[in-house]
């Protein structure tokens, strides 16, 4: 099996580097091409499979001991993320449960939230989801038109989310929601709503995607939903901008490190192939072309991995700032589209077979120049650090 990277990120130690070996052997063992291949037909993760995630240590890795989690930090998670990537999991919504989700209660919420919720989302009995997007709102979050009115000692929810991942799985949903609809970006606030049991809460269509078949995306249906006031993150109103602002950048670091991981898998896969497929009586690997090509995608891998690593070492230093994520997003989207279509050439007509994985690579790789901000969106956000 190719390596394209014949040396590990500067960031691992052999502590870490332990660990992922423990990832790899417990996803090949655990998680079989054959268990994917059934997941992508029914567009979900079985749930069985976040419990024997739990059971192996891997939910809730960055979350502190003192909640049950494994107490790691971001690079436990990257590993655990370029791991799922090379194991053909990619869009299993782990990372977002893990890195997203759980981070918002422990940095924002209070202690009662934080004892409340942490030990469920590393035990595996709760399953986490982010629930920004609305039918009328995604790149422009401040037109979100849900709404969380006080009400009583609480809440009172109403609106519709879509597009939503981990959305039919979730047992908890972090609602953005206007909680003064009239103060703008200062109005929107983070609310936690507990599907089990919750009146006026509804899923709608497990949505059918061109790629990332495994994730499962939802529309979310909120009408008159009531929660206890101490569900809102922190039990401060109007924070959710800043909660939000603050965490974003971390969220696009996660998806460079996931198009990391698809260029690896992809040069890998097509190294192999094409050293033993045999075109004009030779090997493909043979031909200059193929060089040439795959040359260029080792390169630009290269330098993609020098600039993730940079990033997440700026973010383990709490320097990671947003134009700086916004371009590794941007750029690492971009490049893993490109690369992924170059290297699909190589296979010929067997590239375009599903049975083929850098086929689902190619599906795969779309969804990432969108959501988590749309390349137009990081552009935007990049523009405006060249001006002071
Ligand atoms: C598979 C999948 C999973 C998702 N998971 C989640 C999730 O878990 N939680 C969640 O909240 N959301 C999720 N999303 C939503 C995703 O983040 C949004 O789709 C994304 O932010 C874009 O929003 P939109 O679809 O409303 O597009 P729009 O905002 O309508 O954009 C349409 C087009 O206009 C462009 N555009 C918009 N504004 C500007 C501008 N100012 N300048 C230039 N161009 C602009 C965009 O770049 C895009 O090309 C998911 C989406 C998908 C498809």
């Amino acid at each position: 099996m190719t390596e394209v990277f014949a040396t590990a990120s500067r960031w691992m130690d052999s502590e870490l580097a332990m660990f992922d070996d423990s990832v790899a052997r417990h996803l090949s063992s655990s998680i079989p091409p054959e268990r994917i291949a059934q997941w992508r037909e029914n567009g979900i993760v079985e749930r069985k499979a976040w419990s024997e995630l739990a059971e192996a240590g891997l939910l809730g890795l960055s979350v502190s001991e003192n909640y049950g989690g494994a107490g790691g930090d971001f690079r436990h998670e990257a590993v655990l993320l370029r791991r799922l990537g090379l194991a053909g999991l990619d869009g299993w919504g782990v990372p977002l449960h893990n890195a997203i989700c759980a981070p918002y209660i422990e940095k924002y919420g209070t202690e009662e939230q934080r004892q409340r919720w942490l030990p469920k989302l590393v035990s595996g009995e709760m399953v986490a989801a982010i629930a920004m997007t609305e039918p009328g709102a995604g790149s422009d979050l401040q037109g979100i038109r849900t709404t969380a009115r006080s009400h009583g000692n609480g809440y009172v929810i109403n609106g519709q989310k879509t597009f939503i991942s981990n959305g039919q799985t979730a047992d908890l949903v972090i609602v953005v929601a206007k909680t003064d609809p009239d103060a703008g970006s200062k109005g929107i606030s983070l609310i936690v709503v507990e599907t089990v049991d919750a009146g006026g809460f509804k899923r709608g269509r497990n949505l059918d995607k061109l790629g990332l078949e495994i994730a499962d995306t939802s529309e979310l249906f909120f009408d008159d939903v009531k929660v206890p006031a101490d569900n809102l993150i922190g039990c401060v109103e109007g924070q959710g901008m800043y909660q939000l602002m603050r965490e974003l950048p971390k969220e696009r670091l996660i998806i460079a490190i996931e198009c990391l991981a698809a260029i690896e898998s992809a040069i890998n896969q097509t190294v192999d192939y094409v050293i033993q497929r045999k075109a004009f009586g030779q090997r493909v690997f043979d031909f200059q072309n193929t060089q040439f090509k795959l040359a260029e995608c080792k390169t630009e891998a290269v330098i993609a991995r020098s600039f993730v690593d940079d990033c997440i070492q700026r973010y383990l230093n709490g320097e990671l700032d947003s134009a700086t994520a916004s371009m590794a997003k941007l750029w690492l989207s971009e490049r893993a589209q490109h690369i992924i279509d170059t290297c699909l050439q190589m296979f010929g007509g067997y590239g375009y077979m599903n049975e083929y994985p850098i086929s689902q690579l190619y599906k795969d790789i779309r969804i990432k120049r969108i959501y988590g901000g749309t390349s137009e969106i990081m552009k935007l956000l990049i523009a405006r650090s060249l001006v002071g």
